[in-house]
């Protein structure tokens, strides 16, 4: 799997000194700084702490099976920057140079707030997920292609994980890292015909898409 973040922190020197330090028990395998600078801190062979408790099509313990990119951006917690086209740019050259040495399916490259709704919100409704597609890193289903009406059930079958008779706020939580990922004007956690009909969209695509739910 590959998972990106952001690193949700003032400026990208603490985020590095702060993954630097031993006791902080956190990293993940690459950093890219706002002018695309990139920075490796861990072996793409071994083992980062970057998910936490996580969950994607099934399957838990996911830093044993990914790499982790943080992508350093102050989040929601300062102002909500745009992302920079350079660090973009870096962005998609560092995937598509993993996804050269390791075999995963466009299905598996999430955001951790994917793979963590309600926990995390990384990397946030600005992260242009459709440029990154344009470029072969991940898939992104047009709007247009369906009409069908889907159901919260169905985020099953893209990957997020989601109980069999989910609370409110479960709901809200899974429906919002949906929002975050694939409709990012209208994040509000709310399971409207909007939100569904796009689930339905994104459920057909990874369906298409096949594979890794095999
Ligand atoms: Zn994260």
């Amino acid at each position: 799997m590959l998972v990106l973040h952001y690193t949700g922190m003032e400026t990208g020197r603490a985020a590095l000194e702060r993954m630097c330090d031993p006791d902080a028990k956190v990293a993940a395998h690459y950093m890219v700084e706002e002018d695309g600078q990139i920075y490796q801190l861990v072996d793409e062979n071994k083992r980062a702490w970057h998910a936490g408790v996580a969950s994607w099509q099934g399957l838990e313990d996911i830093n044993s099976r990914s790499i982790g990119i943080e992508i350093v951006n102050g989040g929601h917690d300062y102002g909500m920057p745009d992302f920079p086209e350079v660090q973009i740019d870096a962005v998609i050259t560092l995937c598509k140079d993993v996804l050269s040495r390791h075999d995963i399916f466009q299905s598996s490259i999430v955001g951790h707030s994917d793979i963590a709704p309600g926990r995390k919100d990384d990397p946030g409704e600005k992260f242009p997920w459709s440029r990154l597609c344009e470029e072969g890193v991940g898939l992104w289903p047009l709007r247009e292609n369906a009409l069908a009406v889907g159901s919260v059930q169905q985020l099953a079958e893209i990957g997020y994980e989601i109980t069999a008779e989910p609370s409110r706020s479960e709901v809200y939580a899974v429906v919002k890292a949906f929002q975050q990922r694939w409709m990012q004007d209208n994040v509000t956690g709310d399971a409207c015909l909007e939100t569904l009909c796009r689930i339905a969209q994104v459920a057909a695509a990874y369906k298409e898409n096949g594979k890794a739910l095999a």
